[in-house]
């Protein structure tokens, strides 16, 4: 304890009151886009990723975690502050401003060594970390550029998911002594393109993965919103994500206009004959494809994640560092015939989210408590013994990931998309979850969807206005309501267009 308190005052800082003397380390592991069925833990059929499962092995997986809008900058904005995406100002692709509170400046001034590598993605500078090494933007897969708050660095010739570790371990191995540590560590991977590096592509090139259920889904009783959406396997993947290899002599705008084309045939050898592809069978090795290429970014993640466990053993943290898993959202991987995110469907709300603390969460444990990704905030100060703010919207899952779920924890959740037409022509929606039930709102289109989760675990058959379900209907109806109100969402961007938020000239911002 003494010893803190000296680290404390060193840093300037009043020792919370109640702080623990052995205060855990904690590091946000993060990718984007890894859906929570492409690890083998949460019963992936079509991958096994040991590292991760290790993780829910030692530590707990939570079935139910979920994004409050299930798009990339909106949820790295609630995750670092702990509230939805009208409170943050970020419900689309807004820069984040990075004047405003954050866990990251909170655990900082709480006594904690912070730093943030990797994918940040919110358009303005981190603020609240001692160090920070960033991509720009989304970042290359190959050859990737890393801005600090004074330069940058190309790692040329090189993969981003080991460029991410391998700085992460590098800052871990010269880190102060005096301070437990907060690491946010994103990665870019599986974010479209896909691109995998050389090894595991090879892994993947021939392997043949299985359809999801829903691949054929025809939307059937389904609104509008689904059959209008433009994130189509069969339709809407690119040469540039199917990897075709354009013509000889082919390169600049001309090159990039042939990759961005959705090619409705595709010429493949086969067994020594060329064969033209359109179709049914296009959709199924377009299929092929982008999992082929989406599972092998998802390998070089797990032994990288893996890479990490090893470090903090061999460093003697392992004990008492919280590791988190996750994702910014979930992710559709063929399911209702889709890739990418957005809707509130099963496949892209559901967050990863596995959390091993030896010293503080009992191995091989599981909830399938309600949580959102604003609680993760909350969580963590519990952990460091900081105050959580009222403005954070999120409740610290500490007490579950120890296994003592209040007798009050939430049992729905409010869910809000903005980004409309946005890259995919994805309609805006709001809607609620419970253990057992989905209510969903196309407010512009006055459609509603409706699910039983436990009978229609697919969402295949929308029950709303259909006789019999009056009740229903009407309390998840009332407790939408309920929620929108609770959180504090007024309804301001109900008029189409969401906040024009801080964006503006970007400048001199490394991190736009
Ligand atoms: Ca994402």
């Amino acid at each position: 304890m003494l010893r803190l308190i000296i680290a404390l005052l060193l840093v300037g800082v009043t020792v919370p009151r109640g702080v623990a003397a052995d205060r855990p380390n904690i590091i946000f592991i993060m990718s984007d886009d890894h859906a929570a069925h492409a690890i083998s833990a949460y019963g992936s059929r079509i991958n096994r990723t040991p590292h991760l499962d290790r993780l829910a092995r030692e530590g707990m997986l939570m079935q139910n975690v979920f994004a409050t809008n299930s798009i990339c900058t909106p949820s790295r904005a609630t995750i670092l502050t702990g509230q939805y995406s009208h409170l943050n100002g970020v419900p689309v692709f807004n820069r984040f401003d990075r004047s405003r509170q954050t866990v990251a400046h909170l655990l900082q001034g709480g006594g904690y060594h912070t730093a943030m590598i990797g994918k940040w993605h919110l358009g303005s500078d981190p603020a609240g970390f001692d160090h920070w090494e960033i991509l720009p933007g989304q970042g290359a897969y190959v050859d990737p550029v890393l801005y600090t708050a004074t330069g940058e660095r190309t790692y040329s010739g090189r993969y981003v998911t080991d460029v991410v570790t391998d700085l992460a371990i590098e800052h871990l191995k010269g880190r102060p002594r005096n301070q437990p540590f907060f690491m946010m560590l994103h990665h870019k991977a599986p974010h479209r393109p896909w691109d995998p590096d050389t090894a595991h592509r090879a892994q993947f090139a021939d392997r043949w993965i299985p359809e999801p259920d829903t691949f054929w889904d025809a939307y059937t009783t389904r609104s509008d919103a689904l059959r209008e959406n433009e994130q189509r396997v069969a339709d809407d993947l690119t040469r540039r994500d199917l990897k075709v290899q354009p013509p000889p002599g082919l390169e600049g705008k001309a090159l990039t206009e042939w990759l961005a084309v959705k090619p409705d045939s595709v010429v493949v050898s086969r067994d020594g004959q060329t064969v033209t592809l359109s179709g049914e069978a296009l959709a199924r090795w377009k299929y092929q494809r982008y999992m082929q290429d989406y599972l092998a970014t998802v390998q070089s993640l797990d032994d990288n994640i893996g890479r990490v466990l090893a470090f903090l053993e061999e460093a003697g943290l392992a004990q008492n560092t919280i590791v988190v898993y996750t994702s910014d959202q979930g992710f559709f991987l063929g399911d209702h015939g889709m890739y990418d995110k957005r809707f509130m469907y099963e496949e892209s709300l559901r967050m990863p989210f596995l959390a091993r603390w030896p010293a503080g969460i009992a191995a091989g444990s599981r909830s399938d408590a309600i949580a959102i990704n604003a609680d993760f905030a909350p969580t963590f100060l519990e952990a460091a013994g900081v105050p959580v703010p009222p403005g954070m919207q999120g409740r610290s899952l500490l007490p579950i990931l120890q296994g003592r779920t209040p007798p009050d924890w939430r049992t729905s959740m409010y869910y809000r998309y903005y980004h409309d037409p946005g890259h995919h022509n994805t309609r805006a929606h709001y809607g609620v979850r419970t253990q057992t039930h989905k209510l969903i709102s196309y407010w512009k289109k006055k459609q509603w969807e409706l699910f039983d989760l436990v009978n229609d675990p697919h969402e295949l058959h929308n029950l709303y206005g259909q006789p019999g379900q009056e009740k229903l209907q009407e309390a998840l109806e009332a407790e939408l309501l309920r929620l929108k109100r609770s959180v504090g969402d007024e309804d301001q961007f109900a008029d189409e267009q969401p906040p024009a938020g801080v964006d503006g000239p970007v400048g001199k911002l490394r991190g736009k």
